[in-house]
This record gives structure tokens, sequence and C-alpha cells, in this order.
């Protein structure tokens, strides 16, 4: 449920409606936006005769219910477009953003030379993983806290922020340590103790699609990050698991397109994973910012023939800078800046 305040609305006034909601054990989230201020309204419980009751209450002008199952997330509850800040980049608004780097950091001289590359390039971002979700226990799993070092190493020289998952509970306090925004990987979408846990550290959070999610249920895996009081959240389509088995997943395009109106969040797009190839990631990632994704997240290697993972849909530092230029055309084609 939404409480719309009426303009001018006293600090008195909307602590009463804070107090009352915590009188029936509900949580009220207060979006101040330029045009109106808003609580939204969350519960396992909402009494059926709440909303009549606050419409009563000085200083409210009217109750909505909010139809998604997704709340806090949801467009109904905060019309505007919400920013994240990750150091000095925003993520959101009409500046797209350029998350580039390896799958895998593998060592000191593969990132220093692939995060070089990237700034060079025009990045704002670096990715980079340190714990990574293999399908197969045989493969390359990342240098964990070895590997954070590094990524921290790579900020130091470049000025650039670094996303890196953290894949369980345990690990969530030492990857915050380390990094400007905590990645949620596809396997992880619905661990929710986990996307909690990330709640509770404030830190942005780049949440990806899960293999076989709905958009529903991406949304509501996003409400649990934002339920705990931490409105940072990205979201970031990475393909999913259609019948196509021509590539390693399908991009779906679609969702950024929708999602874009159901969710105020970010939404940025991987069409390396999305894609599993490197030669479709260029086209795909400037299908990503003419659909209206707030940017792109793409692996970089500087001999993807011998990365420890993803190499067959890494970009070589060339190929990354190439397409650079094309971005920021199609970028201003739809009326944005990259
Ligand atoms: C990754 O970003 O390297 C990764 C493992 O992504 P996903 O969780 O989307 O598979
Ligand atoms: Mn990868």
């Amino acid at each position: 449920m939404i409480v719309v305040m009426q303009a001018g609305s006293s600090e008195a006034m909307i602590d009463a409606v804070l107090e009352r909601l915590g009188e029936y054990q509900l949580q009220g989230h207060l979006v101040r936006g330029a045009e109106r201020t808003v609580i939204g309204v969350v519960g396992a419980a909402i009494p059926p005769t709440l909303k009549e009751e606050l419409e009563h209450f000085v200083g409210v002008k009217e109750t909505l219910r909010i139809t998604q199952p997704y709340k806090l997330v949801s467009r109904e509850l905060r019309p505007t477009d919400t920013l994240v800040q990750v150091r000095d980049v925003t993520v959101g608004g009409n500046r797209c953003v350029v998350i580039a780097g390896p799958c895998s950091v593998e060592s000191e001289a593969q990132l220093m030379a692939t995060a070089h590359a990237v700034r060079e390039a025009g990045a704002t971002m670096l990715r980079g993983g340190a714990f990574k979700p293999r399908s197969s226990p045989y493969t390359f799993r990342g240098l964990g806290e070895e590997g954070l070092k590094l990524l921290a190493q790579a900020r130091d020289a470049t000025g650039l922020p670094i996303v890196t998952e953290v894949m369980t509970m345990n690990d969530v306090a030492l990857v915050t340590r380390y990094a400007d925004v905590l990645q949620i990987g596809a396997r992880n979408m619905q661990n929710y103790q986990l996307l909690e846990e990330v709640g509770r550290t404030g830190m942005p959070v780049l949440l990806k699609r899960g293999l076989a999610a709905t958009i529903e249920e991406w949304l509501l895996s996003a409400e649990y990050v934002v339920a705990q009081g931490n409105p940072n959240v990205i979201l970031c389509e990475r393909g999913i698991r259609t019948f196509e088995t021509a590539t390693r997943n399908t991009l779906d395009l679609n969702a950024v397109a929708l999602a874009k109106r159901r969710t105020h969040l970010p939404i940025i797009v991987d069409p390396s994973h999305g894609t599993g190839k490197w030669y479709l990631v260029p086209p795909l990632a400037l299908a990503s910012i003419a659909t209206g994704a707030d940017g792109i997240i793409i692996e970089v290697h500087p001999d993807p023939d011998r990365a420890k993972s993803d190499g067959g849909q890494s970009l070589n530092h060339a190929n990354f800078a190439a397409l650079m230029p094309k971005l920021v055309a199609v970028a201003s084609a739809v009326g944005r800046v990259l």
C-alpha cells in the first residue's frame, strides 16, 4: 500500500503514520520525491481496514494499493528513476555506464593490463570475479581474497570502481572490505538469505537475473534487498535458458524494456553471458543501449584464448576499444550519453 502525503505535510504528521504502522508490525518506507512524499507500507499482514484508517490521518492525501507483488521496487511507489551512486559514478539517469574486465581475476599482470586498457577505451567501472560459481567443480574457481586484493590494486591504479561477485553469506564481510559493488550471480538470484545479508550492508548491489527466472521473480529478489533498507540495487539481464542451443543463453531484451516500466531501479545488460560468443557481444551491446538499458557489463581479457574462464565470450582489448565509439553513437541516437 502507498500512503500519499499532502504537499507541505509536517514531519510530525509523517511520524504519526509511521508510528501507527509500527503498532501493526508493518514497515513504512519513506520516499521523498520532488513532487510528492509517500510512505510505502510493507509487511506480512496488512489489515483490510488500514487503508481507510490512514486516510483519516491529518496530512494524508490518499492511500493506494500497489497491484504488483513487489512493492518497494515498483514504479507505482516511486515513479522517478532511482540513481545508484558508486564512488564518482552514477548508475541510472541519462548517462549509460560501461563495466568491463575479465570474467575471473587470474593474475596481477592480466588484471592490470585489462584494467588500463578498458579505462583508456572509456569504461566507467572494472569487473572481475575472485569467487567464481563454475558449473564444473574441476574448473578454475577464482583466487579468493588474493583476487580481491588485486582488484583493489587495479582500482588504486586506474580510479575505476570495482564490481565483484559474492557467492556466500560467509564471504559478505570479506568482499565488502574490497568491493564497490557486490555482484549477486544468476545462480544466487533466489538465495534469499544472501540477498538480505547484502541488503544489510547498504552497499550497491548488482543483481543478475536467474537462469530461469521470470521478470516478476527477479524483481521480487530485488525487493528482498531493498526491504532491508538498501535502495542501491542495479538489475542485470544476462540471458535466460530457452530451447535454443546455438547461443549460450537467450538475451532477453524484452525484459529490459518491460522491467524499465515496472521498476524504478537501474537496469544494465550483460551481452557476454547473454550470448556466450565474443563476436555476438558488440551487436547485442549496441542493441541493449538502444533498448534503454542504463549500461552494459562486458567481459574483456588480454588474451581470450588463454582465459581461465569464459574466454570464448570475452573481447580482446582491441575489439573492446573498437566497440566504445559505436556505443557512444547509439547512446546519442536514443537521447542518452555514454
Ligand atoms: C560472471 O559475471 O562472470 C558470472 C558468473 O555471471 P552469471 O552469474 O550471470 O552467470
Ligand atoms: Mn563469466
